[in-house]
């Protein structure tokens, strides 16, 4: 991997682009993935590559909502494996989540490659590999997740989804936690929690609000669950980038 140097002032932005580089080399993400994490980088780029404070307020709501589920499941695309691996183990090991592998085009081989990085980053199980169930509304290779992972799940973090699973999973039974860092993205349209940050900051920081919140009662995390607000955490997303700065 290519140097660049802390003081470079698009440091996270260029470590982020040579770890999607590198998935894209070992066959863990998609060429498509390259366009998705452009589309991305352009809404960071105007958000001031920062975790405004409507973000914050939804990482810990998401991870309000982690710990008051019964089976909670986080999906993994070839994104999200570059660039978190070992931060979204962590996150699972925190509150108790599965880890899924779910792919837009989804090939044998490339499940295998996530589900291996996972576990070279501390994953014990990784789910996905089975797809014995499907999601309702979608093509059938889309459509296929795990019936003891997913399809069983009460919440179910997707980061950077695209907009028609985000929708079918949210027409399920189901509350959906989306990271996605485009307010107007209908995947952050169709979340019952909108976390619109960068899933390099917004994975370890759900993590942190998780352990944060370990010892709290269900009454106190539940109340942070009510309390979050997913239209007004969208429309103060998109004043920050429309009007720059944080409310
Ligand atoms: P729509 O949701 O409007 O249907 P789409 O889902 O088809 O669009 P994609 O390019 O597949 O569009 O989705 C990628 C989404 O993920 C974009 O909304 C993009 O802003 C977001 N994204 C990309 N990289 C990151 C990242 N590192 N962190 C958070 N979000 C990201
Ligand atoms: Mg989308």
């Amino acid at each position: 991997m290519t140097d660049v140097p802390e003081s470079h002032p698009r440091h996270d932005s260029l470590v982020t682009r040579h770890r999607i580089e590198e998935g894209v080399e070992r066959g863990i993400t998609s060429r498509q993935g390259l366009i998705a994490q452009g589309r991305g980088e352009a809404f960071d780029y105007l958000l001031g590559e920062q975790t405004i404070s409507s973000a914050d307020a939804a990482e810990r709501a998401a991870a309000a909502q982690f710990l008051v589920a019964d089976h909670p499941v986080v999906s993994v695309n070839g994104n999200v494996a570059a660039l978190v691996p070992g931060e979204v183990v962590e996150l699972a090991d925190a509150t108790g989540a599965d880890l899924e592998v779910n792919l837009f085009n989804r090939t044998e081989e490339r499940m295998e490659a996530i589900a291996d990085h996972l576990r070279e980053h501390g994953a014990t199980e990784v789910k996905g590999l089975t797809a014995d169930a499907t999601v309702p509304g979608l093509d059938h290779e889309r459509a296929k997740v795990d019936s003891d992972g997913i399809a069983a799940a009460d919440v179910v973090l997707v980061p950077l989804e695209d907009g028609d699973r985000a929708e079918a999973l949210g027409a399920l039974d189901k509350t959906e936690v989306v990271i996605d860092l485009n307010p107007l993205s209908r995947s952050a349209q169709a979340a019952t929690v909108p976390v619109v940050d960068n899933v390099v900051r917004a994975v370890p920081a759900i993590t942190e609000h998780a352990r944060d919140l370990a010892g709290a009662d269900r009454e106190t995390l539940e109340t942070i669950v009510a309390e979050f607000d997913a239209d007004e955490a969208l429309a103060a997303a998109e004043r920050a980038i429309r009007e720059g700065g944080d409310d």
